[in-house]
């Protein structure tokens, strides 16, 4: 809505910096302008030569700032430093809050841990039957394949285990994992995550997507993923060629500021649509990186546009050193209802909070319902105007009307 974009343009004082949120371009090669382009775009290079030491940093961000100088040099015994050089030329090295910055280069503040966070802030551990897999709620399963990731989120919300910088050792087997979903009919539906499942080799995401495939209860696959963000490269045609004879398959990626939406990832993103795959988004609301509501309106546009529809807007998990990345929940709502009504319903995404401790994720809406009596319903709209629709007295359906209306083929 071009009033939203105008007045907080003149807030802040200009537009440069937002105008070109919502352009797809590319981050080039920076530094490595001599690597030929075969290599450039081969995924397997781009894995090894991520930058994971202090030294690579520093040669490469002049402008690192002593804070996360620190981190660095702390992160290996927590978090693993890892940055793709795709991903890494997204950084604008002169702003010491650039949002792709923040979510990929350690800081002191990391190794601050507050009474109330926690390493498992989402109580996995517990609800977990088998080693790497989580079956909290009653149809479906999160099945963990890898420790590993393209790149690694500061604030990733399995941190305890992912670079296994801190010893957590998960190695696993799939067997056991499979085996439990086979024993229990119940699960329809099992999402692939990790890590990040894409990071397999084609062979083995393959024998893995063919064997759950082969139960016949499991009606749906999801993966979880950053590889398309992280690196775009990895979205090969022979992937989706294995992707696409595994359906229905879902992908949900995770992109959390309009600049991650590149040319590159863009192509990616199409490859998957094209291979049939629909694609949602999650995002974590992030400090500095995503909370305001003008970012986040640009993001979920610009989403749309690479054909994927935003999915969870999380607010960031108790993990333990996050505290310099959250936000307020207050905030959240504030961004939810600058989007609802003011852009696409599609581009709206449900903003949820995985209760600590493993209660699983609450959506959190902001207040539409002014009051709700016996006889009527007070809204208000999303310009805060109210309206009333009168309420139904509830009364038992006759059951006779209720077996045969529900029937298949009678309406
Ligand atoms: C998020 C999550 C799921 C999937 O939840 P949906 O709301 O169906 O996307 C499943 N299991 C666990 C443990 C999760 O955290
Ligand atoms: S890509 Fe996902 S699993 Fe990997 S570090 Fe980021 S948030 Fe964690």
């Amino acid at each position: 809505m071009g009033s939203l974009t105008s007045s907080s343009e003149k807030a802040e004082g200009g537009g440069s910096r937002r105008a070109g949120w919502k352009e797809f371009t590319s981050p080039g090669r920076g530094p490595w302008r001599d690597v030929p382009a075969e290599e450039w775009e081969d995924w397997r290079w781009q894995l090894r030569h991520r930058i994971t030491s202090l030294e690579q940093l520093e040669r490469l961000l002049p402008t690192l700032t002593p804070e996360e100088r620190a981190g660095t040099l702390l992160a290996n015994r927590k978090l693993a430093l890892g940055i793709t050089p795709y991903f890494f030329n997204l950084i604008d090295p002169s702003d010491e809050y650039c949002p792709i910055r923040r979510q990929v280069i350690p800081r002191i503040e990391e190794t601050r841990t507050a009474p109330w966070e926690m390493s498992d802030p989402c109580g996995e551990e517990a609800h977990m039957p088998v080693p790497g897999l989580v079956h909290r709620y009653p149809d479906r399963v999160l099945f963990l394949v890898t420790d590993r990731c393209a790149s690694y989120c500061r604030y990733c919300t399995r941190s305890r285990m992912v670079s296994n910088a801190s010893g957590y050792d998960f190695h696993p087997q799939f067997d056991r994992q499979i085996d439990y979903i086979r024993r229990h009919p119940e699960v329809r539906d099992v999402l692939l995550s990790g890590g990040d499942p894409l990071l397999l080799s084609d062979e083995k995401l393959g024998e893995l997507l063919s064997a759950l495939r082969s139960i016949p209860h499991v009606e749906l696959l999801r993966i979880g993923t950053r590889i398309p963000i992280f690196l775009p490269q990895r979205i090969t045609p022979g992937l989706c060629e294995i992707l696409r004879r595994h359906h229905p398959l879902f992908i949900s990626v995770h992109t959390n500021h309009p600049r991650e939406l590149t040319l590159e990832a863009r192509a990616a993103l199409e490859r998957l649509a094209d291979a049939g795959i629909p694609l949602g988004n999650q995002s974590v609301l992030l400090r500095h990186v995503n909370d305001d509501p003008e970012v986040m309106l640009a993001l979920v546009q610009k989403l749309l546009m690479c054909r994927v529809r935003p999915y969870y807007l999380y607010q960031c998990d108790l993990i333990a050193g996050s505290a310099h990345l959250r936000t307020s929940v207050r905030r959240g709502l504030e961004i939810m209802q600058r989007l609802r009504g003011f852009t696409t319903g599609y581009a709206v995404p449900t903003y949820v909070i995985d209760a600590p401790g493993g209660g699983g994720k609450v959506p959190i809406t902001p207040e539409y319902v002014v009051e709700h009596t016996d006889d009527r319903i007070v809204l208000r709209n999303y310009l805060g105007e109210w309206y009333e629709y009168p309420e139904v007295p509830d009364s038992p359906v006759p059951a006779v009307h209720r077996a045969t209306c529900c029937a298949p083929g009678t309406v």
